[in-house]
């Protein structure tokens, strides 16, 4: 069985020491460590469930932590068709979480509304809430999910500490009327 072990973040490296910026020991240590919280309406929930199971196994990325409370959660996966209804408590959801947190929306309807082109339908969840990652498909299957989530990896192994406190984050939070 081949295993591969997490890299380390660049750095010097000598016999007995290494030394980093602490900012990317912490990234490196949330990106390996991101708790997702399932946000599953419809069918696209299901491929999440075959995700998390063993054929796929989420935990190999150190995601198998679901968490169903929003304030221990880092990564909102949205899943499935949003009626306008479950816009609201989607929204409660992701207010709920703590900083720092990022949002994938997984398959056609989360990101865009699918093909449910219709007035009880949000069209993409980015009509109420900043997405950092989409996942194309109907249903999308479990890879698409692990890739969309190995670039929620990328994202939060890179973002910068202050990211959240910088002029781009606060207009991200003025657009979605969020209060920080
Ligand atoms: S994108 Fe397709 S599979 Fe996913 S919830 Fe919508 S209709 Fe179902």
């Amino acid at each position: 069985m081949n295993i591969s072990v997490v890299k380390s973040p660049e750095g010097i490296e000598g016999s007995g020491f290494f030394a980093t910026s602490l900012a990317k020991v912490i990234g490196l240590a949330r990106k390996n460590s991101i708790w997702p919280l399932p946000f599953a309406t419809s069918c696209c929930g299901i491929e999440f469930m075959a995700t998390m199971a063993s054929h796929y196994d989420m935990a190999r990325f150190g995601a198998e932590r679901n968490s169903f409370s929003p304030r221990q959660a880092d990564l909102l996966m949205v899943m499935g068709t949003i009626a306008k209804k479950m816009a609201i408590p989607l929204r409660q959801v992701y207010e709920q979480m703590a900083e720092p947190k990022w949002v994938i929306a997984v398959g056609a309807c989360a990101s865009s509304g699918g093909i449910f082109d219709t007035y009880s339908v949000l069209q993409g969840i980015d009509e109420i809430i900043p997405v950092d990652v989409y996942v194309p498909g109907c249903p999308p299957r479990p890879e698409q999910i692990l890739d969309g989530f190995m670039k929620i990896q990328e994202l939060v192994g890179k973002e910068s500490l202050r990211r959240r406190n910088s002029e781009e984050y606060a207009k991200i939070q003025e657009r979605y009327h969020i209060e920080g």
